[in-house]
């Protein structure tokens, strides 16, 4: 299926993505947060292309299905096939970045868990990867980003690209030594500490290096 990215200049690019690939433990915090282990090798999950929806504005949670968690996270749109790539080279492949919530249904995810069961449900429903415009790179990605994320005025997430267990670099390039990444398909870097609950009528503010990528409203979805 495809989806239009939309640019923070107002530019928008069709492409037809084939997965986001998501990191599981990426920050400290978040992992001493939810009583989880470090671990020595990163965890993947793949969201369907499916999953990905326009963040600004207005974002539809599916609250029927349970409490809806937000973890904002630093994601990379990927320009150029990248297979079996070294971290020296992996950078070449982003062709924006920019701030999504890899949305979760955090209730569902533990019984899944506990079960011995694959995730799917609990993350990669429709709409479970809100997305905001995207600044553009031409094969200049720099590493180096810092985010905020607030909901109605207060400061919950706060993400800082040094804080990373594994850097852009080392991400891409681990991921792509199991999945090949096609143009049109989002890398999401992990979430920072400050993960909580999302509501109907929260106003959400999205902040990327200073600069503000997206405020919407959070509001019932089908
Ligand atoms: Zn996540």
């Amino acid at each position: 299926m495809s989806f239009s990215f939309q640019s923070v200049d107002q530019r928008k690019l069709a492409y037809t993505p084939s997965k986001i690939v998501c990191v599981g433990r990426n920050y400290l915090e978040h992992i001493q947060e939810l009583e989880n282990e470090i671990p020595d090798e990163a965890v993947f999950f793949i969201k369907p292309g499916t999953a990905l929806s326009h963040l600004c504005q207005t974002c539809e949670i599916p609250t029927y299905r349970g409490e809806i968690h937000y973890e904002c996270e630093l994601a990379l749109l990927i320009t150029q096939k990248l297979t079996r790539a070294s971290a020296e080279h992996s950078l070449d492949a982003v062709g924006g970045y920019g701030l999504a919530l890899d949305l979760t249904l955090r209730q569902l995810q533990s019984e899944l868990k506990e079960k011995g069961l694959p995730w799917e449900k609990a993350k990669a429903f429709d709409g479970s990867c809100p997305l905001s415009p995207l600044k553009m790179v031409d094969g200049n990605f720099s590493s180096r980003h810092r985010f905020n994320f607030s909901i109605n005025g207060k400061l919950r997430q706060t993400g800082d690209s040094r804080l990373m267990i594994r850097d852009s670099a080392h991400l891409l390039a681990e991921i792509s030594q199991w999945f090949t990444l096609m143009p049109g398909d989002v890398v999401l870097t992990g979430t920072p500490a400050g993960v909580g609950i999302l509501s109907e009528g929260d106003e959400l503010e999205l902040v990327l290096d200073g600069t503000v990528v997206c405020r919407s409203t959070v509001v019932k979805g089908r």
